[in-house]
């Protein structure tokens, strides 16, 4: 299936515009506490869908991303993926994709290898890694620097590399944590462009956590706005732009009153 990609509209950013919808595949309903702290949180993902989470620093977004990838126990709850229950699960088994702020490339090993790494763990057959790996170092632009290792890189195209490390397996669900995060304005734009390039073109169903709405609008076709751990409001961005369902979304969002 693939994310459908229409005509941008006026608003804060170009948005991915509407998506053809597929059916839900990811259904999820999550609770935990920390001393202080309570998240919960209800929602479902359709298929090559991009779902931003968006809210202030210390509202869950982190959380509620290391509950779906299996990182941590919720108190109660599920993560769904096509009716399958992933929550006894350990986070390899769950068939997906991370990219969090502190992506850790392996130093030893060459872009090409790094990017086949997760093939080769789950034992892709010669012909077809390669392939795989040819095919994202082309589309992320890397295929010059194959060989070389990760500290001969720039800070954004070691954030490609680790894109399409997380991607090469074909995952079923990618998760960002603030993928941007550590970048600079100019590498944040660079990879911006990547990541909605590639969200559309691998179709992948995408859970995009973020602070910033520029963000979320721009990758997104759904944006999920979360306040100290419960969802706000969960929209197309347009909609949610437009229409903040509270007084503190439309803080949040930057209206004045
Ligand atoms: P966000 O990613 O939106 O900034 P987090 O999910 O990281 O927010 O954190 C939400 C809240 O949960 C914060 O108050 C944070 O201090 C708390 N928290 C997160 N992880 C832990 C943990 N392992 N132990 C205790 N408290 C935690
Ligand atoms: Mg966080």
């Amino acid at each position: 299936a693939q994310a459908g990609v229409g005509t941008p509209v006026k608003g804060p950013g170009r948005f991915p515009g509407p998506f053809r919808f597929n059916g839900r595949v990811l259904e999820l309903s999550l609770e935990k506490a920390f001393p202080g702290f309570r998240l919960s949180v209800a929602l479902s993902v359709a298929e090559g869908e991009t779902l931003a989470l968006l809210g202030p620093s210390g509202s869950g977004k982190s959380t509620l991303l290391r509950l779906v990838a299996g990182l941590l126990k919720p108190d109660r709850g599920f993560v769904r993926f096509l009716g399958e229950d992933l929550t006894p699960l350990p986070p390899e088994r769950r068939k997906v994709g991370f990219l969090f702020q502190d992506y850790a490339l392996f130093p030893h090993l060459t872009v090409e290898e790094n990017v086949a790494f997760g093939l080769v763990e789950a034992r892709w057959p010669r012909e077809a890694r390669e392939g795989r790996v040819r095919e994202l170092l082309k589309r992320m632009e890397l295929t010059p620097h194959a060989r070389k290792r990760p500290q001969e890189l720039s800070g954004g195209e070691q954030q490609r590399v680790a894109l399409a490390r997380a991607l090469a397996p074909r995952p079923r669900l990618l998760l960002l944590d603030e993928p941007l995060g550590a970048l600079d304005l100019r590498l944040r734009e660079e990879l911006l462009f990547f990541l909605r390039r590639t969200l559309k073109e691998e179709g992948v169903t995408t859970l995009l956590v973020t602070h910033d709405q520029g963000e979320a609008f721009l990758l997104a076709h759904r944006v999920a706005l979360l306040r100290e751990g419960r969802l706000v409001q969960v929209g197309r961005p347009e909609e949610v732009y437009a229409r903040p369902k509270d007084p503190w979304a439309a803080r949040f969002l930057g209206h004045k009153n």
